[in-house]
């Protein structure tokens, strides 16, 4: 039976995505949130469906120049079959293996956990179904259900270990930062990373509420965030910032 998977886009090779391995990285097309900021809204309603085996027969090719695969998106947990059979065929090749998700589908996240290294989830707000529909432009029904799967995953001991969670940073969410702090569990790394203005999405494509709510989202320096993340860290471990110039512990 062939299986497709509606692909968006490929890097090669990235430093960045796989904690301090390298990486080739599928962006899987579709999510269910329409973010402020997406950096990558033009593969929220992209169409290009690939046979999963043009990406193994791509994996081969990378594994010689990589130490892993990282499935990102868009939001790579919509497309639960295609992903868990990639993830299991990367495994069998004894690939490092990371999906990038924001959160929404704990039941796909637990399925595909004998086959992942890291999952790396957004909490993109405080666990607040008003401001979480905000943020991700989503109904607040919706973003209710996108908080009790983030908990679960959250709180999840078997995913301890396998877990970042990443925080997007523009000057007008500074306030949020230390609701979020409370939703983290303590030893989780907590990523604090810079949000870029030039790749945000056009106004008009933002839901209503947030457009009202962030009519405009402000840069910030790094060394504001590196402050920022000193301040807020307190007694704090595992905190990280990351900017241009790449990742850095804060505490
Ligand atoms: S979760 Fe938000 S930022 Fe991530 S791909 Fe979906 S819309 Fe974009």
């Amino acid at each position: 039976m062939t299986i497709n998977v509606n692909l968006a886009g490929i890097v090669p090779f990235s430093t960045i995505d796989l904690r301090d391995k390298t990486a080739i990285v599928f962006f899987l097309a579709g999510c269910p949130f329409r973010c402020i900021y997406c950096q990558n809204y033009e593969y929220l309603d992209y169409k290009n469906l690939v046979d999963v085996d043009e990406i193994k027969s791509m994996i081969d090719r990378a594994e010689e120049f990589v130490d892993g695969v990282v499935f990102s998106g868009g939001e790579p947990t919509l497309q639960p079959i295609p992903l868990f059979d990639l993830l299991k065929y990367c495994k069998r090749k004894g690939l490092y293996t990371g999906i990038q998700t924001n959160g929404y589908m704990y039941d796909v996240v637990n399925k595909c956990l004998s086959y992942l290294d890291l999952i790396s989830m957004d909490v993109k707000a405080p666990l607040n179904k008003e401001i979480y529909s905000t943020i991700c432009g989503i109904d607040e029904k919706a973003a209710e259900s996108a908080i009790e799967s983030i908990k679960k995953i959250l709180n999840d001991e078997r995913l301890f270990l396998r877990l970042e969670v990443k925080t997007t940073i523009y000057k007008e969410f500074v306030g949020l930062l230390s609701d979020i702090k409370k939703d983290i569990p303590e030893g989780i790394d907590w990523i604090i990373q810079k949000g870029y203005v030039e790749k945000i999405p056009p106004q008009q494509t933002r839901m209503p509420a947030s457009r009202e709510r962030f009519d405009i989202v402000t840069e910030l320096k790094e060394d504001d965030i590196k402050k920022l993340a000193e301040d807020l860290a307190g007694d704090r471990k595992n905190i990280w910032i990351r900017t241009e110039l790449g990742d850095k512990k804060i505490s």
